[in-house]
């Protein structure tokens, strides 16, 4: 047994050399191999939900010796938190979770989207960078540890997390067990990024109504396409402003996009109705209500030629920020300077993520990029995954140094170790 606290530096080396690269590399197959697709509104079903990994990871930790509990937050999708037993904590008490969402995104037009494949020092499939890449990194995490036979200063979480595609009710529900820890790392596709902050998102509805009338005589209706065509040109002069305003020194300026529109029946009638669906990302401090009102006024006022309902904000994620000067971001910087990684320097997650909802200072950092995720050629580098490996575990050695954490931008108070025993395994 060793004590990695003496010369730490040296002892995290032995335990970086620990990572088995195949071992990795099978992990991340095995995980691409069990579906686990969002079923978005629908009830899941074989392919669908997140019991599959769940089970997979509970599999294999409960064999390194972890105590594992599955949650169902609602039906048949599930939560997993994992904790790695035999904490030293002879100094206060530190707790680090490592957190990844085990859903992904559809597989349809994507052959061979479940047989993970290795080729070429990297690994193809769905999910395979966003994020089971992350996953299969925790599992290695935990192999060294096992094999060191160490005890950790601190406790050491695992968490697998459902319906982070969608509408975040797995860290929701996480959040809202009480289980704290003094930092939280996702895995998100970063590029071995450091992003102190992530953009939120909220979607409307903009319902445009028209007269419908014979297709022959136009100008006794009112064209609902036409009226929002009009409207869509407001969209552009409002894109334009956003470019020239809230700037966010990680994560830049706030976007808007137009995803749908849909409208009219028939060429030979004019259109009653026509409804544009669109999004908008949200910077850390913007809300969904405040954001509507904005894009109502850029909209104009509805009269009786042109009438127009905007709707409230039906899908929404909330932006996230780690307070300035919290003891994690220098955690994951050193861990990750030490590991010969190119840039520690703060950055911004572009894509909206879970990291609001765990209640607890969140840091994203994960191998993989975006570019790939949610795409039909999906993959990951194995060499990546080794880095993020031995970043997590340095700084899963590194956890006495969250003292003196504060909470992150949700509002909940930081802990000294992880709070709510009762309610974790
Ligand atoms: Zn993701």
């Amino acid at each position: 047994m060793e004590t990695p606290y003496e010369n730490p530096a040296e002892v995290a080396a032995r335990y970086v050399d620990s990572i088995d690269r195949d071992r990795l590399a099978a992990s991340l197959v095995d995980l691409i191999g069990l579906p686990s697709i969002n079923p978005f509104d629908a009830l899941p079903h074989d392919n669908t939900g997140e019991r599959k990994v769940a089970d997979y990871l509970a599999g294999r930790l409960q064999k390194l010796g972890w105590a594992c509990r599955t949650t169902e937050f609602a039906p048949g999708r599930h939560n997993l938190i994992a904790r790695l037993p035999g904490a030293r904590t002879t100094g206060p008490g530190r707790s680090l979770m490592l957190a990844g969402h085990m859903d992904t995104v559809e597989t349809t037009g994507y052959p061979g989207a479940l047989a993970g494949t290795v080729r070429d020092g990297r690994v193809y499939g769905r999910g395979a960078c966003d994020m089971k890449a992350a996953l299969a990194c925790y599992l290695e995490v935990a192999e060294v540890l096992a094999e060191r036979a160490t005890p950790l200063n601190g406790e050491l979480l695992i968490a697998g997390v459902g319906d982070e595609e969608y509408r975040q009710e797995g860290a929701k529900a996480l959040g809202e067990s009480g289980l704290r820890a003094d930092g939280v790392i996702i895995g998100e596709p970063t590029e071995l990024k450091i992003c102190h902050a992530a953009k939120g998102l909220a979607a409307y509805d903009l319902t445009v109504t028209g007269t419908a009338t014979h297709g022959s005589v136009p100008h006794h209706g009112t064209n609902a396409i036409l009226t929002a065509v009009d409207l869509l040109n407001s969209f552009t002069v409002y894109g334009d402003r956003l470019e020239h305003r809230h700037h966010h020194p990680l994560l830049g300026q706030p976007t808007v996009n137009i995803g749908v529109i849909e409208g009219g029946t028939k060429p030979n009638i004019v259109p009653s109705r026509c409804r544009v669906r669109f999004s908008r990302r949200l910077l850390p401090g913007e809300t969904p209500a405040a954001v509507r009102a904005e894009i109502a006024e850029a909209l104009g006022t509805p009269d009786d030629r042109r009438s127009w309902d905007l709707g409230d904000a039906w899908w929404t994620v909330e932006p996230y920020e780690l307070p300035d000067g919290h003891p994690l971001g220098e955690v994951l910087r050193a861990a990750a300077a030490a590991g010969r990684v190119a840039d520690t320097a703060p950055h911004g997650f572009p894509a909206s993520s879970d990291a609001a909802y765990f209640g607890s200072p969140v840091l994203l950092f994960g191998p993989g990029s975006l570019a790939q995720a949610h795409s039909l050629d999906e993959w990951v580098a194995i060499d990546d995954m080794v880095t993020a490996t031995a970043v997590y575990l340095r700084a899963a050695l590194m956890m006495p140094k969250l003292a003196s954490g504060t909470s992150g931008t949700s509002g909940t108070s930081g802990t000294s170790g992880t709070s709510e025993r009762d309610e974790a395994p």
